[in-house]
């Protein structure tokens, strides 16, 4: 299940899709989760660097869906590695309410 989820994260080019959106839409490539920027904590190195999620539960997928954008967040390493933690994969608002309380 975690193999095909980090599958469908990989097509580069919607990935490279959402960057941008996102980029224009808030001026920078932040994790939805905690706010970590990437090239704020590590300049030029981290430039245009965070990891691609995708929100659907694959069990809700049609086989051969085409990813949307709006099915993509943006997530840095840390906080994508909890949403898979557990088995069914954390929902984003969850992992937000969970750093939160925390
Ligand atoms: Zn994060
Ligand atoms: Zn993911």
């Amino acid at each position: 299940m975690y193999k095909l989820h980090k599958f469908r994260e990989r097509n580069t080019k919607i990935i490279k899709a959402k960057k941008n959106s996102y980029f224009k839409s808030n001026g920078k490539l932040d994790c939805e989760v905690c706010g970590f920027d990437f090239y704020l904590k590590y300049g030029e190195l981290g430039k245009g660097f965070i990891e691609c999620h995708h929100k659907t539960p694959l069990s809700e997928l049609e086989p051969n869906t085409e990813t949307k954008l709006s099915d993509l967040a943006l997530v840095c390493s840390n906080c994508h590695r909890m949403l898979h933690k557990e088995i069914s994969t954390l929902s984003i608002s969850t992992l937000k309410e969970i750093l939160n309380s925390n």
